[in-house]
Order: C-alpha cells, then sequence, then structure tokens
C-alpha cells in the first residue's frame, strides 16, 4: 500500500474534543446548544443514525432531545411539529432524519425548518448562501470533506478536483465548497460521458454515487487525492465504498477508508453546525476554532 490514510476516525475525535471545549465554555455563560432529530417511523438505517446522533450530542454536552412520531403522522401535522421546535428558545439545530414516508414531501418538511436552526443544512435559504458563498449553515458531509481535505496539509486552491454525484446533500454542495477553495471543479454524473478519462485528470476525486468499488485504480491519476463517501454493501453484506481501497491505495497519494473515513466526520460537522448555530442564535462569539 502507498497511499497515506486520511482518518476520519482520529479526526473526528480530535474535533469532537474541540467542540466539547466550546460548549463547557458556552455552558459557563449559562448556554447549552440543543438539537431536535425529528424522526418519522421505524426505518432501521434510520434508527440507529439517530441514535448515534444522540450519542455523540451526549459526548460534547449538547443538549439532544428526538421526537419520535409515528409513520402514519400527516404532512401537516408533521409541519406543526416543525414549527413548535421552530419556536422553542433550548433548540438551537433542528434536523428531520430522512427518508420520510412517501406520501409526505420531504422538500415542504425541510422548508419549514427555521433557516437559522437548519443544522443539516438543507433549506434553499442555506443552500443558496452556500452558492453565494455567505455565511450560513452547509450540508455536515461536505463540510467534513473539506476538512479531511485540510488534514492533508495540501492546499486545494489550484487543484483539479473531479466530483462524481450530483445530490443536494453530497455532489452539489461538496463541488460548491471546493470551488470556495479556488480548486478548479468538474461534476460527474451517471450522464457523464468518459467518466474514466476526467477522473483521471483529478488531483482530487470525490466519489459520492452509491455506487460499490465502481471507482478502480485505472479511475486514478498517481498520487491524487481520493475521498470516498460511499456507503455500500458488497455481495457479502460488507460495509464498502464507492472506491476499490484495496486497488485504489496502490495508486493514490492519500484515500479515506470507508469505514472510518467520511462517516465519522458527517455527525462531527453536525455537532459544529449545533454549537455554531447556537452562537449565533445567542450572538456569542467564542475564541479558537468552530469551522474550517
Ligand atoms: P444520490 O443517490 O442522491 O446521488 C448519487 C449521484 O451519483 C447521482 O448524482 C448520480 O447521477 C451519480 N451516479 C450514480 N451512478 C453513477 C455512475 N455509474 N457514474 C457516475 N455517476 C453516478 O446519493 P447521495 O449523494 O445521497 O449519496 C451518495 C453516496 O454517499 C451513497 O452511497 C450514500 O450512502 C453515501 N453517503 C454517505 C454519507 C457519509 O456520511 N459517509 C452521507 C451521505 C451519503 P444522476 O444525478 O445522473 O442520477
Amino acid at each position: 500500500m502507498t497511499a497515506m490514510l486520511l482518518n476520519g476516525k482520529e479526526l473526528a475525535k480530535k474535533r469532537r474534543s474541540e467542540i466539547k471545549t466550546q460548549v463547557g465554555r458556552l455552558k459557563e455563560m449559562g448556554i447549552t446548544p440543543g438539537l431536535a432529530v425529528v424522526l418519522v417511523g421505524e426505518n432501521l438505517a434510520s434508527v440507529t443514525y439517530v441514535r448515534s446522533k444522540e450519542k455523540a450530542c451526549h459526548e460534547v454536552g449538547i443538549y439532544s432531545e428526538v421526537i419520535r412520531l409515528p409513520e402514519t403522522i400527516t404532512e401537516e401535522e408533521l409541519l406543526q411539529v416543525i414549527e413548535e421546535l421552530n419556536r422553542r428558545e433550548e433548540i438551537d439545530g433542528i434536523l428531520v432524519q430522512l427518508p420520510l414516508p412517501s406520501h409526505i414531501r420531504e422538500q415542504v418538511v425541510i422548508n419549514r425548518i427555521a433557516v437559522e436552526k437548519d443544522v443539516d443544512g438543507f433549506t434553499p435559504v442555506n443552500q443558496g448562501k452556500l452558492l453565494l458563498n455567505e455565511k450560513g449553515l452547509f450540508p455536515c458531509t461536505p463540510l467534513g470533506i473539506i476538512d479531511l481535505l485540510k488534514e492533508t496539509g495540501q492546499s486545494i486552491a489550484g487543484k483539479h478536483a473531479v466530483v462524481i454525484g450530483r445530490s443536494n446533500i453530497v455532489g452539489k454542495p461538496v463541488s460548491l465548497l471546493l470551488l470556495h477553495q479556488h480548486a478548479t471543479v468538474t461534476m460527474a454524473h451517471s450522464r457523464t460521458v468518459g467518466l474514466k478519462q476526467i477522473a483521471r485528470e483529478a488531483d482530487i476525486l470525490v466519489a459520492a454515487m452509491g455506487q460499490a468499488k465502481k471507482i478502480t485504480s485505472d479511475y486514478i491519476k498517481p498520487g491524487a487525492i481520493v475521498i470516498d463517501v460511499g456507503i455500500n454493501r458488497d455481495e457479502n453484506g460488507k460495509l464498502v465504498g464507492d472506491v476499490d481501497f484495496e486497488a485504489v491505495c496502490e495508486v493514490a497519494g492519500c484515500i479515506t477508508p470507508v469505514p472510518g473515513g467520511v462517516g465519522p466526520m458527517t455527525i462531527t460537522m453536525l455537532l459544529q453546525n449545533t454549537l455554531q448555530a447556537s452562537l449565533w442564535n445567542h450572538h456569542v462569539e467564542l475564541a479558537g476554532r468552530i469551522d474550517g
């Protein structure tokens, strides 16, 4: 193996300890950041994610509350729950765990979250702020990716970044964040022609497609930084990324593993966003690191 491992688990640990310190300082001022997680139904993966988010909040001293709602809840009733959370002062961040049952329109629900409490960064206003490179709350996975890239010690500016995937939660926002860091960005997707050639030109390759081990070593420019966002199960049920890890390690310069790469950073950035929302909501500034 030649590539350097970009250890998201380690970085997440470091960041969570920094967040814990900042939360402690905020508590000394009588303020406890609070996160409300809305869980509709009992989708197994969602229940697991929500549990990890609760645990992570607890670890750093953020107050967390899970609002468990039945699968049968109507869209209007769910909107009322969001409105109530928007009004509650002790709640700085609101997260609606996706996916929602099919009778509920996800974007309608997300749009109802107060912009200043939108710690997932999914509301159109925060997505717009990201586009304009203004201050706002931005999606957690892309924030985690930028933090991991900075850990390499290499400058993002001037590099050619190729992002494979154009979803609103990963592909598009990470492309914008990379652009704001002065990378030259190419976005690729399922209709892209000549993906392999394009990927091979990347100094930074972000794979966010949801296709197990699709990115093989012939997609990689020697020495490239490879960020694997994918979470998939292979034919044996093993958790794998979008990148064929073992083979790509022989060519890449740096690589994130799955698990232990981007995943742990995502929840960490949720904690960071909740802290950030709390600081903004209370008009408090703390010295030290809050964001990248
Ligand atoms: P989506 O399914 O919303 O988007 C996938 C994107 O990949 C689409 O833009 C699609 O193109 C593109 N794509 C699919 N197949 C190909 C292909 N063969 N070649 C090129 N492009 C392709 O997924 P998400 O963005 O939500 O998530 C992507 C992956 O990241 C998933 O595995 C997900 O589980 C994982 N994930 C991991 C997180 C973490 O914390 N580690 C957080 C969020 C997601 P098109 O638009 O044309 O359909």
